[in-house]
């Protein structure tokens, strides 16, 4: 059964074991349940004592108008990313361009961040508050009755502004790599929240000592193209059934066991 258009409030937990979810809508049972909330995943564990450092970070995206073909395919660069689209024009993305905004679970989580950030920055713009009603802004709720409206029915859809300087700057950067296409323009630009995990690694795991619940999120940008996977692997570990891969790499405890983290390839 899928439910559509339906915020989960919060888990359902007695004696410490996950007996389902109170939605929107009601109390669903289940003995298992996995929180792939993408940026908002933080918010929904720690509201039940279930702590992981998660930042969320914007990336501005553009579509050009159709143009002439240069490259029928992908391609990337220190600068820039893009990709043919099937309208004719292309699909453009900064590489190394993101904003990080500063709220209370990036504080908290600074000391895990730090590191990996000073050698291998996420962002380039750092912002000291994210807009109202986002899943780390400092207003947002972090404990609210499971009997009422939830933070994520306030904000159903987290739709980031995109960030103007930056859409003129892949445009340039396109027509300096294409000088030949002259003046190109955008039909669209958007951003979105990238759910970011220290070591730019998801987490797929169970969680320990919360018997029936999981955890597959922290896709840290990668999520269109490893996210399939990840759910096969997911159902079948929450099936009691073999992974067919090796997760130690994604397990939840790393954060919190004294392991050395080893990053992962970026966002
Ligand atoms: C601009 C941009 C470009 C990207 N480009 C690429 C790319 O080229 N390749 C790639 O692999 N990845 C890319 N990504 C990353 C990719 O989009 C994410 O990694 C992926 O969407 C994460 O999937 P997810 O299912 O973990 O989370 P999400 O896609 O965020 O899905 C989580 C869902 O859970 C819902 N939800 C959250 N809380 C609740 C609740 N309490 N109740 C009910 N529903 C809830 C949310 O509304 C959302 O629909 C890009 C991301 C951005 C922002």
């Amino acid at each position: 059964m899928l439910i559509e258009n339906c915020a989960v409030r919060g888990l359902d937990i007695s004696a410490g074991h996950i007996r389902g979810v109170i939605t929107e809508q009601g109390r669903l049972s289940a003995d298992q349940v996995l929180v792939a909330g993408g940026a908002w995943s933080s918010l929904l564990l720690r509201r039940h004592g279930v702590k992981i450092p998660q930042l969320s970070v914007k990336n501005t995206v553009l579509a050009t108008v159709p143009v002439e073909n240069v490259h029928n395919g992908g391609a990337a660069d220190h600068i820039l990313a893009f990709r043919r689209r099937q309208d004719g024009g292309y699909t453009l993305a900064p590489e190394g361009f993101h904003e990080v905004y500063i709220g209370p679970d990036a504080v908290r989580g600074m000391g895990k961040f730090f590191g990996p950030m000073m050698r291998s920055p996420f962002g380039r713009a750092y912002w000291p508050a994210s807009p109202a009603g986002f899943p780390d802004a400092w207003g947002q709720r972090r404990r609210w009755a499971l009997d009422g409206a939830s933070p994520f029915e306030s904000t159903r859809v987290l739709n980031p502004a995109p960030h103007i300087k930056s859409v003129t700057k892949m445009l340039a950067d396109f027509q300096e790599l294409f000088p030949q296409l002259g003046k190109v323009g955008a039909q669209a630009s958007w951003a979105g929240m990238i759910d970011v995990l220290p070591d730019v690694v998801p987490i797929v795991d169970k969680v320990p000592d919360r018997p029936g619940l999981w955890v597959g999120t922290g896709m840290s940008g990668h999520g269109f193209g490893i996210g399939p996977a990840f759910g096969r692997i997911l159902a079948d570990m929450m099936c009691g059934q073999d992974a067919g891969h090796d997760m130690t790499r994604f397990r939840f405890a790393r954060f919190g066991d004294g392991s050395k983290l080893v990053m992962g390839p970026g966002m």
